[in-house]
């Protein structure tokens, strides 16, 4: 079946995990373009440029060579002949990727990018992720879902990816990182509550596997 899901949440929401355990479960392609915004800013650092320089920002990204893969089994993106997947999640990249996706005219460009992805998956069906998708990007798609959970529920978990547990210290080291960089793209992006007509999945209290039927249910209604 033909159907486009899209998921917007903060992070630390479990919106990419789940949203390609989805895609793989139900058949689907996947989309996750927060990796479009982080490829762009490792495209701009790469070439010098000042990311806050939003002409400069914005013509990279109207000359950006990005591959992005959508099969959910093998979500990676190439910048050119560079394989970034791995790259693009460091702290280099997650601490400066705000400052690239606040500007307008360039979040246009990637916004037309997603759509023309969007469209070009619409046969297979597509999962898309992000903070406008429900709202800016897909905002037709069958399904719109918001995940949220608790700023606690949010951090133990990113804790977890970044330092392998949720003690103390981990919690300390990512409570700046996730905080200021919900902070900073709320400004932009209204993802901390649902539009109208988007579905809100409150995942604080659920597991990954739990999340993800839930999600599924929410298709197969
Ligand atoms: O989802 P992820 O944490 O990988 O997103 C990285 C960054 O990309 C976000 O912090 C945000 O600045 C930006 N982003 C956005 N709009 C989207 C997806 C991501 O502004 N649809």
């Amino acid at each position: 079946r033909s159907v486009v899901v899209a998921i917007d949440g903060p992070s630390g929401s479990g919106k990419s995990s789940v949203s390609r355990a989805v895609a793989r479960r139900l058949g689907l392609a996947y989309l996750d373009t927060g990796a479009m915004y982080r490829a762009l800013t490792w495209w701009c650092l790469e070439q010098g440029i000042d990311l806050d320089d939003e002409p400069a920002v914005t013509a990279a990204a109207s000359d950006f060579p990005l591959v992005m893969g959508t099969d959910p089994t093998d979500p990676h993106v190439r910048v050119g002949d560079a394989d970034v997947t791995a790259e693009i999640r460091t702290t280099r990249i997650s601490s400066a990727v705000s400052a690239v996706a606040r500007h307008l005219p360039t979040r246009a460009i990637l916004i037309a990018l997603q759509r023309d992805w969007v469209d070009r998956c619409s046969v297979q069906g597509i999962v898309a992720e992000g903070r406008d998708i429900t709202s800016v990007v897909a905002p037709d798609a069958d399904v719109r879902l918001l995940l949220t959970a608790s700023e606690q529920a949010r951090l133990a978990r990113r804790a977890r990816e970044l330092h392998g547990d949720s003690g103390e210290s981990a919690l300390a080291a990512t409570r700046d990182e996730v905080l200021r960089r919900d902070r900073d793209d709320s400004a932009v992006t209204s993802f901390l509550e649902p539009t109208d007509g988007v579905r809100l999945l409150d995942t604080s209290d659920l597991d990954f596997d739990s999340t993800v039927d839930a999600v599924v249910r929410a298709v197969e209604a």
